[in-house]
Protein backbone atom coordinates (compact mmCIF):
# COMPACT_ATOMS: atom_id res chain seq x y z
CA UNK A 1 0.00 0.00 0.00
CA UNK A 2 1.30 3.45 -1.04
CA UNK A 3 2.12 6.38 1.95
CA UNK A 4 -0.04 9.28 0.78
CA UNK A 5 0.82 11.99 2.98
CA UNK A 6 -0.93 15.25 4.20
CA UNK A 7 -0.55 18.51 6.50
CA UNK A 8 -4.12 17.22 8.43
CA UNK A 9 -6.27 14.19 8.68
CA UNK A 10 -9.88 14.93 9.22
CA UNK A 11 -12.20 12.06 9.82
CA UNK A 12 -15.64 12.76 9.08
CA UNK A 13 -17.24 15.31 7.02
CA UNK A 14 -20.08 16.45 9.47
CA UNK A 15 -20.58 19.48 10.48
CA UNK A 16 -17.55 19.60 12.83
CA UNK A 17 -15.52 18.13 10.03
CA UNK A 18 -16.33 20.45 6.96
CA UNK A 19 -15.98 23.22 8.78
CA UNK A 20 -12.58 22.10 10.43
CA UNK A 21 -11.51 21.14 6.58
CA UNK A 22 -12.87 24.81 5.61
CA UNK A 23 -10.52 26.95 7.82
CA UNK A 24 -7.54 25.25 7.70
CA UNK A 25 -7.77 24.67 3.76
CA UNK A 26 -8.17 28.67 3.77
CA UNK A 27 -5.26 29.07 5.51
CA UNK A 28 -2.93 27.50 3.08
CA UNK A 29 -2.39 24.02 4.75
CA UNK A 30 -3.13 20.52 3.15
CA UNK A 31 -6.29 18.82 4.65
CA UNK A 32 -8.07 15.46 3.78
CA UNK A 33 -11.43 14.94 4.44
CA UNK A 34 -12.53 10.98 4.76
CA UNK A 35 -16.12 10.65 4.95
CA UNK A 36 -17.40 6.87 5.30
CA UNK A 37 -20.59 7.98 3.44
CA UNK A 38 -21.92 9.32 0.09
CA UNK A 39 -23.47 12.63 0.36
CA UNK A 40 -25.91 13.99 0.49
CA UNK A 41 -26.87 11.44 3.72
CA UNK A 42 -29.72 11.49 6.35
CA UNK A 43 -28.68 13.10 9.64
CA UNK A 44 -30.43 14.28 12.97
CA UNK A 45 -30.14 17.62 14.11
CA UNK A 46 -32.10 20.19 11.97
CA UNK A 47 -32.53 23.24 14.38
CA UNK A 48 -29.32 25.79 14.27
CA UNK A 49 -28.53 28.27 17.13
CA UNK A 50 -27.53 31.41 15.80
CA UNK A 51 -23.74 31.37 16.25
CA UNK A 52 -23.56 29.07 13.25
CA UNK A 53 -24.15 32.48 11.03
CA UNK A 54 -20.41 34.12 11.52
CA UNK A 55 -18.63 30.60 10.99
CA UNK A 56 -20.53 30.20 8.06
CA UNK A 57 -20.01 34.01 6.82
CA UNK A 58 -16.19 33.44 8.07
CA UNK A 59 -15.26 30.62 5.35
CA UNK A 60 -17.58 31.77 2.58
CA UNK A 61 -20.30 29.71 2.91
CA UNK A 62 -23.12 31.83 4.21
CA UNK A 63 -24.17 32.85 1.10
CA UNK A 64 -24.59 29.37 -0.16
CA UNK A 65 -26.71 28.68 2.37
CA UNK A 66 -28.78 31.34 2.42
CA UNK A 67 -29.66 30.99 -1.49
CA UNK A 68 -30.46 27.26 -0.74
CA UNK A 69 -33.94 28.26 0.84
CA UNK A 70 -34.02 27.12 4.41
CA UNK A 71 -36.66 28.26 6.73
CA UNK A 72 -34.94 30.81 9.04
CA UNK A 73 -35.50 30.69 12.62
CA UNK A 74 -36.10 33.62 14.54
CA UNK A 75 -36.19 31.90 17.68
CA UNK A 76 -37.41 28.72 19.87
CA UNK A 77 -40.72 28.35 21.99
CA UNK A 78 -40.22 25.94 24.95
CA UNK A 79 -43.67 24.41 26.90
CA UNK A 80 -41.64 23.04 29.97
CA UNK A 81 -44.55 23.22 32.29
CA UNK A 82 -48.18 22.69 31.05
CA UNK A 83 -50.18 24.71 32.84
CA UNK A 84 -47.74 27.56 32.17
CA UNK A 85 -47.49 29.26 28.09
CA UNK A 86 -44.54 28.25 26.66
CA UNK A 87 -41.17 30.52 27.16
CA UNK A 88 -39.40 32.13 24.29
CA UNK A 89 -35.80 32.36 23.12
CA UNK A 90 -35.19 35.52 21.25
CA UNK A 91 -33.29 35.58 18.73
CA UNK A 92 -33.02 39.03 18.04
CA UNK A 93 -32.13 40.11 21.57
CA UNK A 94 -28.60 40.03 22.48
CA UNK A 95 -27.29 39.66 18.54
CA UNK A 96 -26.10 41.14 15.52
CA UNK A 97 -27.34 37.84 13.54
CA UNK A 98 -31.28 38.00 14.46
CA UNK A 99 -31.58 34.65 13.05
CA UNK A 100 -30.67 31.10 12.01
CA UNK A 101 -32.11 28.34 9.93
CA UNK A 102 -34.44 24.92 10.24
CA UNK A 103 -32.41 23.10 8.14
CA UNK A 104 -32.22 19.27 6.05
CA UNK A 105 -29.44 18.23 7.05
CA UNK A 106 -29.10 15.98 4.62
CA UNK A 107 -28.71 19.21 1.93
CA UNK A 108 -27.10 21.35 4.58
CA UNK A 109 -23.79 18.44 5.26
CA UNK A 110 -23.98 18.41 1.59
CA UNK A 111 -23.29 22.07 1.40
CA UNK A 112 -20.52 22.46 3.66
CA UNK A 113 -18.59 19.31 2.09
CA UNK A 114 -18.84 21.03 -1.07
CA UNK A 115 -17.58 23.68 -0.13
CA UNK A 116 -15.02 22.46 2.12
CA UNK A 117 -13.76 20.99 -1.69
CA UNK A 118 -14.25 24.85 -2.94
CA UNK A 119 -11.90 26.08 -0.19
CA UNK A 120 -9.15 23.62 -1.15
CA UNK A 121 -9.60 20.59 0.97
CA UNK A 122 -9.25 16.83 -0.69
CA UNK A 123 -12.75 15.40 0.47
CA UNK A 124 -12.97 11.33 -0.08
CA UNK A 125 -16.37 10.92 0.19
CA UNK A 126 -17.17 7.01 0.77
CA UNK A 127 -13.74 6.75 2.58
CA UNK A 128 -13.93 5.19 6.27
CA UNK A 129 -10.89 5.89 8.62
CA UNK A 130 -10.27 1.99 9.76
CA UNK A 131 -7.59 2.53 11.72
CA UNK A 132 -4.84 4.83 13.03
CA UNK A 133 -1.47 4.27 13.57
CA UNK A 134 0.44 5.81 16.89
CA UNK A 135 4.11 6.25 17.64
CA UNK A 136 4.14 6.71 21.30
CA UNK A 137 0.80 8.45 22.16
CA UNK A 138 0.70 10.69 18.81
CA UNK A 139 -1.01 9.54 15.80
CA UNK A 140 0.56 9.45 12.72
CA UNK A 141 -1.16 7.51 9.82
CA UNK A 142 -4.39 6.13 9.25
CA UNK A 143 -5.50 3.32 6.93
CA UNK A 144 -9.02 3.57 4.66
CA UNK A 145 -11.21 1.65 2.95
CA UNK A 146 -13.24 3.22 0.11
CA UNK A 147 -16.64 1.79 -1.16
CA UNK A 148 -14.49 -0.16 -4.16
CA UNK A 149 -12.65 -1.90 -1.43
CA UNK A 150 -9.16 0.15 -1.90
CA UNK A 151 -6.98 0.93 0.78
CA UNK A 152 -5.15 3.83 1.42
CA UNK A 153 -2.34 4.71 3.74
CA UNK A 154 -2.56 8.23 5.06
CA UNK A 155 0.48 10.06 7.39
CA UNK A 156 -0.32 13.01 8.79
CA UNK A 157 1.20 15.83 11.20
CA UNK A 158 -2.15 16.36 13.21
CA UNK A 159 -5.73 14.45 12.91
CA UNK A 160 -9.14 15.96 13.56
CA UNK A 161 -11.30 13.45 14.78
CA UNK A 162 -15.03 13.94 13.55
CA UNK A 163 -16.37 10.84 13.73
CA UNK A 164 -19.33 11.89 15.45
CA UNK A 165 -21.22 9.31 17.81
CA UNK A 166 -18.78 6.78 16.60
CA UNK A 167 -16.14 8.79 18.43
CA UNK A 168 -13.17 7.09 16.47
CA UNK A 169 -10.40 8.37 18.57
CA UNK A 170 -12.46 8.35 22.08
CA UNK A 171 -14.62 5.35 21.96
CA UNK A 172 -12.67 3.30 19.56
CA UNK A 173 -8.91 3.68 20.83
CA UNK A 174 -8.70 5.57 24.32
CA UNK A 175 -11.90 3.91 24.94
CA UNK A 176 -12.20 7.17 27.63
CA UNK A 177 -15.90 8.33 27.07
CA UNK A 178 -18.12 9.33 30.06
CA UNK A 179 -21.56 9.09 29.49
CA UNK A 180 -23.67 11.40 31.73
CA UNK A 181 -25.97 8.80 33.39
CA UNK A 182 -28.93 11.12 34.33
CA UNK A 183 -29.16 11.82 30.58
CA UNK A 184 -29.39 8.36 28.92
CA UNK A 185 -31.90 9.45 26.86
CA UNK A 186 -33.89 7.81 23.85
CA UNK A 187 -34.97 9.35 21.03
CA UNK A 188 -37.74 8.90 18.39
CA UNK A 189 -38.93 10.78 15.17
CA UNK A 190 -41.14 11.44 11.95
CA UNK A 191 -41.92 14.30 9.46
CA UNK A 192 -45.27 15.28 8.90
CA UNK A 193 -47.06 16.72 5.85
CA UNK A 194 -49.54 19.20 5.89
CA UNK A 195 -48.67 20.24 9.42
CA UNK A 196 -50.42 23.58 11.37
CA UNK A 197 -47.59 26.45 11.99
CA UNK A 198 -46.39 27.39 15.75
CA UNK A 199 -49.06 29.88 16.95
CA UNK A 200 -48.19 31.91 20.38
CA UNK A 201 -50.41 32.09 23.58
CA UNK A 202 -51.86 35.35 21.10
CA UNK A 203 -52.45 33.28 17.96
CA UNK A 204 -49.91 34.92 16.38
CA UNK A 205 -47.76 32.73 14.00
CA UNK A 206 -44.63 32.35 14.15
CA UNK A 207 -43.58 29.71 10.82
CA UNK A 208 -40.02 29.60 11.30
CA UNK A 209 -40.02 28.71 15.36
CA UNK A 210 -38.79 25.93 16.99
CA UNK A 211 -41.15 24.51 19.44
CA UNK A 212 -40.15 22.11 22.16
CA UNK A 213 -42.83 20.57 24.64
CA UNK A 214 -42.64 18.27 27.99
CA UNK A 215 -44.84 15.32 28.03
CA UNK A 216 -47.72 16.11 30.48
CA UNK A 217 -46.32 12.77 32.70
CA UNK A 218 -42.84 14.44 33.26
CA UNK A 219 -41.15 11.74 31.21
CA UNK A 220 -39.57 13.36 28.42
CA UNK A 221 -40.58 16.32 25.82
CA UNK A 222 -41.27 17.06 21.84
CA UNK A 223 -39.57 18.96 19.52
CA UNK A 224 -41.24 20.01 16.24
CA UNK A 225 -39.06 21.97 13.53
CA UNK A 226 -41.05 23.11 10.40
CA UNK A 227 -38.69 22.46 7.40
CA UNK A 228 -38.07 23.74 3.96
CA UNK A 229 -39.88 20.69 1.85
CA UNK A 230 -42.50 21.50 3.87
CA UNK A 231 -42.44 19.09 6.46
CA UNK A 232 -42.77 19.13 10.07
CA UNK A 233 -39.78 17.23 11.52
CA UNK A 234 -40.99 16.16 14.80
CA UNK A 235 -39.60 13.72 17.65
CA UNK A 236 -39.68 12.67 21.44
CA UNK A 237 -37.25 12.57 24.18
CA UNK A 238 -37.68 10.06 26.89
CA UNK A 239 -35.23 8.33 29.80
CA UNK A 240 -33.17 4.96 28.28
CA UNK A 241 -35.76 2.93 31.11
CA UNK A 242 -38.92 4.60 30.46
CA UNK A 243 -38.13 3.95 26.54
CA UNK A 244 -37.22 0.02 27.25
CA UNK A 245 -40.11 -0.27 29.65
CA UNK A 246 -43.43 1.10 27.12
CA UNK A 247 -41.60 0.32 24.23
CA UNK A 248 -42.02 -3.25 25.23
CA UNK A 249 -46.20 -2.44 25.87
CA UNK A 250 -46.29 -1.04 22.45
CA UNK A 251 -46.96 -3.12 18.92
CA UNK A 252 -43.71 -1.21 17.59
CA UNK A 253 -41.95 2.01 17.46
CA UNK A 254 -45.08 3.88 15.45
CA UNK A 255 -47.09 2.65 17.79
CA UNK A 256 -45.35 3.42 20.77
CA UNK A 257 -44.45 7.36 18.78
CA UNK A 258 -48.04 8.06 18.00
CA UNK A 259 -48.94 7.07 21.93
CA UNK A 260 -46.22 9.02 22.96
CA UNK A 261 -47.09 11.99 21.03
CA UNK A 262 -50.70 12.17 22.49
CA UNK A 263 -48.43 13.11 26.08
CA UNK A 264 -47.82 16.53 23.70
CA UNK A 265 -51.30 18.89 23.61
CA UNK A 266 -49.41 21.62 21.71
CA UNK A 267 -47.79 19.47 19.30
CA UNK A 268 -50.54 16.97 18.62
CA UNK A 269 -52.68 19.83 17.38
CA UNK A 270 -49.87 21.09 14.55
CA UNK A 271 -50.19 17.79 13.36
CA UNK A 272 -53.97 16.97 13.96
CA UNK A 273 -54.17 17.02 9.65
CA UNK A 274 -51.41 16.10 8.86
CA UNK A 275 -49.75 12.59 7.67
CA UNK A 276 -46.67 10.84 8.71
CA UNK A 277 -44.38 10.40 5.58
CA UNK A 278 -41.84 7.75 5.82
CA UNK A 279 -40.65 5.77 8.59
CA UNK A 280 -40.18 6.40 12.50
CA UNK A 281 -36.28 6.66 13.08
CA UNK A 282 -35.03 5.76 16.63
CA UNK A 283 -31.57 6.99 17.78
CA UNK A 284 -29.52 6.85 21.39
CA UNK A 285 -29.40 10.31 22.33
CA UNK A 286 -26.88 9.55 25.32
CA UNK A 287 -25.00 12.29 26.75
CA UNK A 288 -21.36 11.83 26.93
CA UNK A 289 -17.88 13.64 26.69
CA UNK A 290 -14.32 12.29 26.04
CA UNK A 291 -11.95 12.56 28.72
CA UNK A 292 -9.36 14.56 26.82
CA UNK A 293 -10.53 16.99 23.67
CA UNK A 294 -6.48 17.30 22.78
CA UNK A 295 -3.50 15.24 22.51
CA UNK A 296 -0.42 15.23 20.91
CA UNK A 297 -0.99 15.66 17.39
CA UNK A 298 -4.85 15.39 17.63
CA UNK A 299 -8.12 16.91 18.49
CA UNK A 300 -11.34 15.77 18.88
CA UNK A 301 -14.11 17.84 17.55
CA UNK A 302 -18.21 17.95 17.23
CA UNK A 303 -19.86 14.38 18.76
CA UNK A 304 -16.73 13.02 18.89
CA UNK A 305 -15.42 15.10 21.99
CA UNK A 306 -18.92 15.19 23.48
CA UNK A 307 -23.01 14.79 22.92
CA UNK A 308 -25.50 17.31 25.14
CA UNK A 309 -28.98 16.40 24.68
CA UNK A 310 -30.84 18.42 22.13
CA UNK A 311 -32.80 20.32 24.56
CA UNK A 312 -31.30 23.57 23.00
CA UNK A 313 -30.44 22.39 19.57
CA UNK A 314 -26.63 22.62 20.82
CA UNK A 315 -24.95 19.96 18.82
CA UNK A 316 -24.51 21.95 14.97
CA UNK A 317 -23.07 24.90 17.25
CA UNK A 318 -20.51 23.20 19.17
CA UNK A 319 -19.74 21.02 16.46
CA UNK A 320 -18.43 24.32 14.82
CA UNK A 321 -17.24 25.79 17.72
CA UNK A 322 -14.86 22.53 17.94
CA UNK A 323 -13.67 23.05 14.85
CA UNK A 324 -12.87 26.52 15.12
CA UNK A 325 -11.23 25.72 18.52
CA UNK A 326 -9.41 22.78 16.47
CA UNK A 327 -8.30 24.51 12.93
CA UNK A 328 -7.08 28.04 15.49
CA UNK A 329 -5.01 25.48 17.59
CA UNK A 330 -3.44 23.46 15.19
CA UNK A 331 -2.49 26.59 12.97
CA UNK A 332 -1.11 28.38 16.14
CA UNK A 333 1.34 25.16 16.94
CA UNK A 334 2.04 25.31 12.41
CA UNK A 335 3.03 28.88 12.61
CA UNK A 336 4.78 28.32 16.06
CA UNK A 337 2.57 30.74 17.47
CA UNK A 338 2.48 28.43 20.75
CA UNK A 339 3.52 25.24 21.61
CA UNK A 340 1.76 22.13 21.36
CA UNK A 341 0.62 21.56 24.97
CA UNK A 342 -0.26 24.96 25.28
CA UNK A 343 -2.66 24.68 22.04
CA UNK A 344 -3.79 21.47 23.91
CA UNK A 345 -4.91 23.40 27.10
CA UNK A 346 -6.55 25.62 25.21
CA UNK A 347 -8.52 23.64 23.35
CA UNK A 348 -9.10 21.55 26.45
CA UNK A 349 -10.56 24.46 28.39
CA UNK A 350 -12.39 26.22 25.36
CA UNK A 351 -14.82 23.16 25.11
CA UNK A 352 -14.60 22.20 28.07
CA UNK A 353 -16.04 25.22 29.22
CA UNK A 354 -18.78 25.38 26.33
CA UNK A 355 -19.96 22.04 26.99
CA UNK A 356 -20.65 22.83 31.17
CA UNK A 357 -22.72 26.04 30.50
CA UNK A 358 -24.65 23.95 27.99
CA UNK A 359 -24.91 20.73 29.96
CA UNK A 360 -25.71 22.94 33.38
CA UNK A 361 -28.60 24.24 31.83
CA UNK A 362 -29.58 21.47 30.04
CA UNK A 363 -29.76 19.74 33.32
CA UNK A 364 -31.88 22.20 35.51
CA UNK A 365 -34.27 22.41 32.82
CA UNK A 366 -35.16 18.92 32.72
CA UNK A 367 -35.86 19.02 36.04
CA UNK A 368 -39.19 21.21 35.30
CA UNK A 369 -40.11 19.00 32.66
CA UNK A 370 -40.20 16.36 35.10
CA UNK A 371 -41.85 18.18 37.75
CA UNK A 372 -44.84 18.83 36.04
CA UNK A 373 -46.88 19.10 39.28
CA UNK A 374 -44.74 22.05 40.90
CA UNK A 375 -42.75 25.17 39.71
CA UNK A 376 -38.80 24.23 40.46
CA UNK A 377 -37.32 27.07 38.89
CA UNK A 378 -35.42 29.33 41.20
CA UNK A 379 -37.09 32.91 41.43
CA UNK A 380 -39.63 32.17 38.75
CA UNK A 381 -43.21 32.87 39.86
CA UNK A 382 -46.36 32.57 37.47
CA UNK A 383 -46.44 35.52 37.16
CA UNK A 384 -43.28 35.75 35.74
CA UNK A 385 -42.20 32.27 33.74
CA UNK A 386 -41.36 34.16 31.10
CA UNK A 387 -37.85 34.96 33.15
CA UNK A 388 -36.57 31.93 33.25
CA UNK A 389 -36.11 32.13 29.90
CA UNK A 390 -34.24 35.88 29.55
CA UNK A 391 -31.95 34.87 32.28
CA UNK A 392 -30.48 31.80 29.99
CA UNK A 393 -31.13 33.38 26.70
CA UNK A 394 -27.41 34.28 26.42
CA UNK A 395 -26.31 30.70 26.65
CA UNK A 396 -28.75 28.90 24.81
CA UNK A 397 -28.78 30.92 21.57
CA UNK A 398 -25.05 30.08 21.59
CA UNK A 399 -23.67 34.11 21.89
CA UNK A 400 -21.93 33.47 25.24
CA UNK A 401 -19.67 31.69 22.79
CA UNK A 402 -19.82 33.27 19.73
CA UNK A 403 -21.04 37.10 20.92
CA UNK A 404 -19.73 37.21 24.67
CA UNK A 405 -18.04 40.53 24.16
CA UNK A 406 -21.11 42.84 23.17
CA UNK A 407 -23.22 40.96 25.91
CA UNK A 408 -22.66 42.94 29.11
CA UNK A 409 -20.87 40.55 31.50
CA UNK A 410 -23.56 40.55 34.34
CA UNK A 411 -26.28 39.03 32.14
CA UNK A 412 -23.79 36.47 31.42
CA UNK A 413 -23.06 35.95 35.05
CA UNK A 414 -26.92 36.02 36.00
CA UNK A 415 -27.19 33.31 33.24
CA UNK A 416 -24.76 30.88 34.53
CA UNK A 417 -25.79 31.66 37.92
CA UNK A 418 -29.30 31.10 37.27
CA UNK A 419 -28.69 27.85 35.55
CA UNK A 420 -26.31 26.82 38.06
CA UNK A 421 -28.90 27.62 40.61
CA UNK A 422 -31.27 25.32 38.28
CA UNK A 423 -29.48 21.94 37.87
CA UNK A 424 -28.62 22.06 41.91
CA UNK A 425 -32.60 21.36 41.89
CA UNK A 426 -32.19 18.96 39.14
CA UNK A 427 -32.90 14.41 40.41
CA UNK A 428 -31.98 11.53 38.38
CA UNK A 429 -36.09 10.50 37.29
CA UNK A 430 -34.97 7.01 38.18
CA UNK A 431 -32.57 7.12 41.44
CA UNK A 432 -34.04 10.95 42.64
CA UNK A 433 -30.07 11.03 43.34
CA UNK A 434 -29.43 15.02 42.83
CA UNK A 435 -28.06 15.37 39.23
CA UNK A 436 -24.92 17.18 40.28
CA UNK A 437 -23.79 14.50 42.14
CA UNK A 438 -24.00 11.86 39.30
CA UNK A 439 -21.91 14.17 36.81
CA UNK A 440 -18.79 13.71 36.07
CA UNK A 441 -16.95 15.13 38.10
CA UNK A 442 -14.80 17.02 35.25
CA UNK A 443 -18.00 18.94 34.72
CA UNK A 444 -18.63 19.88 37.90
CA UNK A 445 -14.82 20.79 38.83
CA UNK A 446 -13.89 22.66 35.90
CA UNK A 447 -16.97 25.40 35.67
CA UNK A 448 -19.43 26.48 37.32
CA UNK A 449 -17.69 29.78 38.54
CA UNK A 450 -17.74 32.64 36.34
CA UNK A 451 -15.95 31.99 33.10
CA UNK A 452 -16.55 34.23 29.91
CA UNK A 453 -13.04 35.33 29.98
CA UNK A 454 -9.71 34.58 27.92
CA UNK A 455 -8.36 31.14 28.06
CA UNK A 456 -5.25 31.60 29.60
CA UNK A 457 -4.41 34.88 28.24
CA UNK A 458 -5.37 33.79 25.32
CA UNK A 459 -8.30 34.63 22.91
CA UNK A 460 -8.47 33.01 18.83
CA UNK A 461 -7.65 35.25 16.71
CA UNK A 462 -10.30 35.33 13.84
CA UNK A 463 -8.41 36.47 10.71
CA UNK A 464 -7.87 35.29 7.18
CA UNK A 465 -4.47 33.88 6.66
CA UNK A 466 -4.06 34.08 10.07
CA UNK A 467 -6.12 32.13 12.22
CA UNK A 468 -4.46 31.11 15.13
CA UNK A 469 -4.03 32.21 19.12
CA UNK A 470 -3.12 35.28 20.23
CA UNK A 471 -2.42 36.77 23.71
CA UNK A 472 -4.82 39.44 25.45
CA UNK A 473 -3.14 42.60 25.63
CA UNK A 474 -0.91 42.58 22.59
CA UNK A 475 -1.11 45.49 20.18
CA UNK A 476 -2.41 42.72 17.58
CA UNK A 477 -5.31 41.75 19.42
CA UNK A 478 -6.81 44.95 20.01
CA UNK A 479 -7.02 45.77 16.74
CA UNK A 480 -7.76 42.30 16.25
CA UNK A 481 -10.52 42.84 18.37
CA UNK A 482 -11.99 45.79 17.18
CA UNK A 483 -12.02 44.65 13.92
CA UNK A 484 -13.58 41.07 14.50
CA UNK A 485 -15.53 41.79 17.82
CA UNK A 486 -18.35 39.06 17.22
CA UNK A 487 -15.90 36.67 17.27
CA UNK A 488 -13.05 37.43 19.02
CA UNK A 489 -15.74 36.69 21.66
CA UNK A 490 -15.89 33.60 20.31
CA UNK A 491 -13.19 32.35 23.03
CA UNK A 492 -12.24 35.08 25.02
CA UNK A 493 -12.61 38.41 25.82
CA UNK A 494 -10.21 40.20 27.92
CA UNK A 495 -10.11 38.83 31.48
C1 LIG B 1 -32.38 13.14 18.55
C2 LIG B 1 -31.36 14.20 18.23
C3 LIG B 1 -31.78 15.48 17.90
C4 LIG B 1 -30.84 16.46 17.61
N1 LIG B 1 -31.28 17.73 17.30
C5 LIG B 1 -30.37 18.69 17.06
C6 LIG B 1 -30.78 20.01 16.68
O1 LIG B 1 -31.97 20.30 16.57
N2 LIG B 1 -29.83 20.93 16.44
C7 LIG B 1 -28.49 20.64 16.53
O2 LIG B 1 -27.66 21.53 16.30
N3 LIG B 1 -28.08 19.40 16.85
C8 LIG B 1 -28.98 18.44 17.12
N4 LIG B 1 -28.55 17.18 17.40
C9 LIG B 1 -27.10 16.93 17.48
C10 LIG B 1 -26.47 16.85 16.09
O3 LIG B 1 -27.05 15.80 15.37
C11 LIG B 1 -24.97 16.61 16.23
O4 LIG B 1 -24.46 17.29 17.35
C12 LIG B 1 -24.18 17.06 15.00
O5 LIG B 1 -24.58 16.33 13.87
C13 LIG B 1 -22.68 16.87 15.26
O6 LIG B 1 -21.93 17.05 14.08
P1 LIG B 1 -20.57 16.22 13.86
O7 LIG B 1 -19.98 16.72 12.61
O8 LIG B 1 -19.80 16.19 15.10
O9 LIG B 1 -21.08 14.70 13.68
P2 LIG B 1 -21.92 14.07 12.50
O10 LIG B 1 -22.86 15.06 11.95
O11 LIG B 1 -22.52 12.82 13.04
O12 LIG B 1 -20.86 13.72 11.40
C14 LIG B 1 -19.90 12.70 11.61
C15 LIG B 1 -19.54 12.11 10.26
O13 LIG B 1 -18.46 11.21 10.44
C16 LIG B 1 -18.63 10.11 9.56
N5 LIG B 1 -17.83 8.99 10.11
C17 LIG B 1 -18.08 8.26 11.21
N6 LIG B 1 -17.08 7.34 11.39
C18 LIG B 1 -16.21 7.52 10.38
C19 LIG B 1 -14.98 6.91 10.02
N7 LIG B 1 -14.45 5.91 10.76
N8 LIG B 1 -14.33 7.35 8.93
C20 LIG B 1 -14.83 8.36 8.17
N9 LIG B 1 -16.01 8.97 8.46
C21 LIG B 1 -16.68 8.58 9.56
C22 LIG B 1 -20.13 9.87 9.57
O14 LIG B 1 -20.55 9.18 8.42
C23 LIG B 1 -20.66 11.30 9.64
O15 LIG B 1 -20.98 11.81 8.36
C24 LIG B 1 -29.46 16.17 17.67
C25 LIG B 1 -29.04 14.88 17.98
C26 LIG B 1 -29.97 13.91 18.27
C27 LIG B 1 -29.51 12.50 18.62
Amino acid sequence: MMTERTRVLVAGGGPAGSMTAMLLAREGFDVVVCEKDRFPRYHIGESLLTSVIPLLEFVGALERVERHGFVKKYGAFFRIKHDQPAGYIDFTKLSRYPHSFQVLRSEFDAILLDHARTCGASVLEQTAVTSVEFEDSRPVAATTRSADGSSRRISFDYMVDATGQAGLLSARYFRNRQEEVAFANVAMGGYFRGARAYRDRHGVQHPGAFSMEALSDGSGWTWAIPLHDRTLSVGVVVHRDVYKHRRKAAHSLEDYFAKTLELSPDVTSLIYEASREGEVRSWRDYSYFAKAFAGPGYRLAGDAAGFIDPLFSTGVHLAFLGALSAAATICAVLRGEVSEETAQTFHERCLRQAYTRFMVTVAGFYCQIRSQESLVLPSVSRENFQLAFDLIQPIVSGNADVNSDEIPPDLLNRALRFATATMLEAHDIRTNVPVAKLMSTRILDDSITDRFAAIDGMFIRFDRGQLGLERVGAIGSMLVGARNRIIRGVIAVAG
